[in-house]
């Protein structure tokens, strides 16, 4: 759909970074056009109107802008999923795989309650490694992990098909090979 490409067409790709043959998609280009911003999140949570949804779960730090949109305009509850120490309660953790080695994420240990609905939110999906390290985490707690949502995916890496693998429905707007 053109909102689709609208969507696609604001998001800026940066040649080499954050390393030499890495083409970072920056949104916020996206995040700074206003139309698009709000075709992004009506994108995002057009299969969810309606339905009860508890909380979104946005991962640091991108995920935090989305997610807190996503919930808004859902009437959701927002719960924060960060690196390991930002929290000030007691949390919860668990170690996801990065691209070299892994790192832990955490989340605040009454953040979700057993049953819970809850949707999953981040900018993009590459390998899902990040994302996988979520839904557990909040799987751990009790949660009913309804969808994750992306604005980006990137499919050669994976990260969609692992997750549907684990039982998540999986949303995303825009495919870069
Ligand atoms: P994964 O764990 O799926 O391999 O990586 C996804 C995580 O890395 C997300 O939290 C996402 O924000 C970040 N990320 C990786 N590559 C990019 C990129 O090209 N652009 C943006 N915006 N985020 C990226």
């Amino acid at each position: 759909t053109s909102a689709l490409n609208d969507i696609a067409a604001s998001i800026r790709t940066i040649p080499d970074y954050p390393k030499p043959g890495v083409q970072f998609r920056d949104i916020t280009t996206l995040l700074g056009n206003a139309r698009a911003f709000r075709r992004t999140i009506d994108e995002l949570v057009q299969p969810w109107a309606g339905a009860k949804i508890d909380q979104v779960a946005g991962i640091e730090a991108r995920g935090f802008i989305i997610g807190g949109a996503v919930a808004h305009q859902l009437s959701a509850g927002f719960v924060p999923i960060r690196k390991k120490g930002k929290l000030p309660y007691d949390t919860v953790s668990m170690s996801y795989a990065l691209e070299y080695g892994t790192d832990e994420m955490e989340m605040h240990v009454d953040a979700v309650g057993k049953g819970d609905r809850v949707i999953l939110v981040d900018d993009l999906i590459a390998t899902g490694g990040t994302a996988e390290g979520a839904v557990k985490l909040l799987r751990q707690r009790g949660a009913i992990v309804e969808a994750a949502c992306f604005i980006i995916d990137l499919p050669e890496l994976g990260g969609a098909a692992k997750l549907r693998a684990l039982d998540v429905p999986v949303r995303t707007l825009v495919t870069f090979e």
